[in-house]
């Protein structure tokens, strides 16, 4: 018998208590038990979010609540700045070139975070720019945003401000509407403990205003369509109906532990996950922009980095995650996000512990998991 332990930045594992609410026998989604329950889900999912505004549950992946932001906001041949330092600043771009959009990216370095002036400088100069797209943590890299200063200074402008959410939202520190944010991306399969499926969006007055004269095409992703069927406490189409009623399940879940305490959960498991990497002799990727979402960590000298993550998963059953790109065979990211606890990373910096000495790394076994336990104890 083997315990499988997943450890990826999403899915992520999932609480029995919310697997056994989905496998409950269904119910039809135009019935008042169910319309009662998403609009419980609507008023925990604002809760989550910290904002008064909607917060709309489509049914798919997070990069659909993505497209949702710009397809509804934005018009062919507007202009728009995207925060690129991976792939997910980077997907913001594509999907807006995809759709004719002008695209002005300020590059940075994978494993950075953006200084929130050269956003400033860029809004200064360039008075088109509709939208400003971020990322709160860039998971390809592990760099998180410090989304509170960029909208301090997106607010006073004319522009709207895009954060991907997606795997920070429920890890992170994030207030939507204290921290100016109009519209919010996240994903159902990252800290909000649920299989991959929904995506959720929230919206605000500002944002609802570039909606009235937006142009581009939309029918299955229309958020007025939405907001019309949010009114009943209802979904322009089939709602995911099952997830759903995981997502209650795993909302309340959240809500019980208290936001503050889930954050700094996340937190603290972060940092376990940083000082084991570093008493073992390891490099972090972002060690100046840490998340509490995933940590990436370059992989030593002498050691294949594929075959690293193959034997976590061949010998131990734990499942870790590779790099995206030109960092691909070069960084790990191990992440600690959603239904986990402080014995999850200890299994993980253990298992990483055991295959690297068994790979000729040299390293003396518990250095690792003594450092994580010290920051685990306090
Ligand atoms: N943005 C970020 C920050 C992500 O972590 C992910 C998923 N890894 C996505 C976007 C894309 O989400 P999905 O795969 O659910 O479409």
């Amino acid at each position: 018998m083997r315990k499988n332990y997943l450890l990826t930045p999403g899915p992520t594992m999932i609480p029995p208590e919310v697997s056994l609410e989905m496998a409950k026998p269904i119910i039809h989604h135009r019935t008042p038990v169910y319309i009662e329950l998403f609009k419980k889900v609507n008023v925990a999912l604002k809760e989550v979010y910290r904002t008064k505004n909607d917060v709309f549950v489509m049914t798919s992946s997070g990069t659909g609540a993505m497209e949702a932001a710009v397809v509804n906001t934005l018009s062919a041949g507007d202009t728009v700045l995207v925060v690129k330092g991976g792939k997910f600043g980077e997907r913001w771009g594509k999907i807006a070139e995809a759709y004719g959009v002008n695209v002005v990216y300020i590059d940075i370095e994978w494993g950075k975070a953006v200084n929130p002036n050269d956003i400033k400088k860029h809004l200064q100069e360039n008075k088109a720019i509709k939208a400003v797209f971020t990322t709160l943590v860039e998971t390809s890299t592990g760099a998180r945003t410090d989304i509170q200063a960029v909208g301090n200074i997106v607010k006073d402008t004319d522009a709207i401000l895009v954060v991907d959410a997606i795997s920070g939202l429920g890890a992170e520190e994030f207030r939507t509407d204290d921290w100016h944010v109009d519209i919010a991306v996240t994903g159902s399969q990252k800290a909000l403990m649920l299989p991959p499926g929904l995506a959720f969006i929230s919206v605000s007055d500002k944002a609802w205003k570039m909606t009235e004269k937006s142009k581009l095409p939309k029918f299955y992703y229309s958020l007025k369509k939405a907001r019309k069927s949010l009114e009943d406490g209802e979904t322009p189409f089939t709602s995911a109906i099952s997830l759903v009623i995981g997502l209650n399940k795993s909302l309340s879940m959240i809500l019980e532990e208290g936001l503050d305490n889930v954050i700094k959960r996340h937190e603290k498991m972060g940092r376990a996950v940083r000082e084991a990497a570093k008493a073992m002799g390891l490099e972090l990727f972002a060690p100046d922009a840490p998340s509490n979402a995933v940590t990436p960590v370059k992989s030593p000298a002498g050691i294949d980095c594929g075959l690293f993550i193959k034997k976590l998963k061949s010998k131990y059953d734990v499942t870790i995650i590779g790099g995206q790109d030109h960092v691909k065979g070069k960084i790990f990211r191990i992440a600690h996000l959603g239904y986990m606890d402080v014995f999850d990373i200890v299994i993980v910096i253990s298992a990483m512990e055991m295959v690297l000495v068994e790979m000729g790394y040299k390293l003396e076994l518990g250095k690792g998991v003594g450092a994580a336990q010290k920051v685990l104890m306090a």
